[in-house]
């Protein structure tokens, strides 16, 4: 069977990556990955300018008691300095202001007194050059790259792109994710279960995962198991950039989408993987448009999409970084386990210590009582997946392990 690295190699050898479309900056583009260079069209700062409210001047006018300085005028930000400071001198200046010709140092305004005429400023003590001030261009110099094709946008670089003038943006095209569930046992949420029927969990919530991957998630709602239902919702599917099924890809007598997706003329690319929960997991293509079949058991179908579908998400929108985010955890206690397959088993993971407190940061990951893939319940409680290879083992506490961390 095939390993999940194995697995994860063919999709991510199947996927392309989005074309770049020019969008406005704003916040929609939250999440949205660069597809352009960014250099910085200013300095910044774009004239050496006060960090703090307090008293430009010449630190060489001062000796080790300081020294009573006069104050030639006064610069608030926005505006522009009108005096050279020569001996003797000071400026009273605001945060932000740029500094004036012949200073090389600011005091902040705590650390000096105003005589009663306001003529005059007391500063207490020595300065050193350069104190306070932060140097034109120490942030970017014009012309320099800021930001790489690849990078992904969080607020940090919506301020950035912001303060080096980007008014519109070339970033990668958004994937639209199209999710079928299949059934003849589901109804959805408002409805109360009849005998043999189950509410429809999973397109809830992989639809939130694909939104939480930073797609756009398209529902076509729930096919009974029957060819003359799912037949036309799998060509709606095929529509879209990602077409993820949920349910009937097993090898039961309901399980008839494979074939149908086949007919539907989508090349197989694998149908099962060494991972548990989750083996039956289809993997196809149908001209650029890649084709998932999940499990209907809700974990399954969890960590099929975190394991599989999301790093071929993030290459589609232009992700420069690796596809898998896992961390190395310690053991929170003794963990015995038995699996023929690669193993995904739902862990809370602590920060040992608190971090802001000097603690040591490390991770820990404490494996949950789990039911299999129909508990959703545990998994609501977990913030990751520890990884565990195929095989029987019991592992101590305090034992390395690889997590996917799945939410925080
Ligand atoms: P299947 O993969 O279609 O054989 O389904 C496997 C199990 O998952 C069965 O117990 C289904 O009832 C259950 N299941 C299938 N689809 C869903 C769904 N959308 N939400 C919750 N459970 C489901
Ligand atoms: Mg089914």
């Amino acid at each position: 069977m095939l390993a999940v690295a194995d697995a994860l190699a063919l999709i991510l050898a199947n996927t392309d990556r989005l074309p770049g479309e020019a969008c406005p900056a704003g916040p929609l583009l939250l999440g949205r990955v660069l597809a352009e260079d960014v250099v910085s069209d200013i300095d910044s700062p774009p004239f050496a300018k006060s960090m703090v409210d307090g008293y430009a001047l010449r630190h060489q006018d001062l000796g080790p008691q300081g020294a009573t300085l006069r104050i030639v005028e006064e610069i608030f930000a926005g505006q522009v300095p009108r005096k050279m400071l020569r001996e003797g001198e000071a400026a009273g200046i605001m945060t932000g202001a740029p500094i004036p010709a012949g200073a090389d140092a600011v005091v902040m305004h705590e650390k000096t007194e105003l005589s009663a005429d306001s003529s005059q400023v007391r500063i207490g003590g020595p300065a050193t050059a350069g104190q306070n001030i932060l140097p034109q261009g120490q942030e970017m110099g014009r012309g320099e790259q800021v930001l790489p094709v690849g990078t992904m946008l969080r607020p940090e670089e919506l301020g950035l792109l912001a303060a080096v003038g980007r008014t519109t943006l070339r970033v990668y095209r958004q994937p639209t994710a199209a999710l079928l569930s299949t059934g003849d046992e589901l109804v959805e949420p408002a409805h109360r279960p009849g005998p043999g029927q189950i509410r429809n969990s999973n397109a809830s919530m992989l639809l939130g995962q694909i939104v939480r991957a930073g797609c756009r998630g398209e529902y076509l709602g729930i096919a009974r198991d029957t060819p003359g239902e799912l037949r036309p919702r799998l060509l709606e599917g095929l529509r879209h950039d990602v077409l993820i099924v949920s349910g009937g890809v097993s090898a039961g007598k309901a399980d008839l989408a494979p074939g149908l997706l086949q007919e539907a003329g989508v090349e197989a690319i694998f149908h099962k993987v060494a991972i548990k929960p989750g083996k039956p997991l289809f993997f196809g293509r149908k001209s650029r448009t890649l084709v998932f079949g999940l499990p209907g058991n809700p974990v399954s179908g969890f960590v099929g999409f975190e394991v599989f579908i999301r790093p071929a998400l993030r290459k589609m929108m232009g992700w420069s970084r690796s596809a898998s985010e896992t961390a190395v955890a310690q053991l929170a206690k003794e963990f015995r386990y038995k699996s023929d397959r690669t193993l995904y088993h739902p862990a809370r993971l602590h920060v040992q210590g608190d971090v802001l407190q000097g603690g040591s940061g490390n991770l820990t990951a404490e494996p949950l009582d789990w039911r299999g893939s129909a508990d959703l319940l545990t998994v609501c409680r977990a913030q990751g997946l520890i990884i565990l290879p195929p095989g029987e083992q019991t592992l101590a506490a305090g034992a390395k392990v690889e997590v996917l961390v799945t939410g925080v």
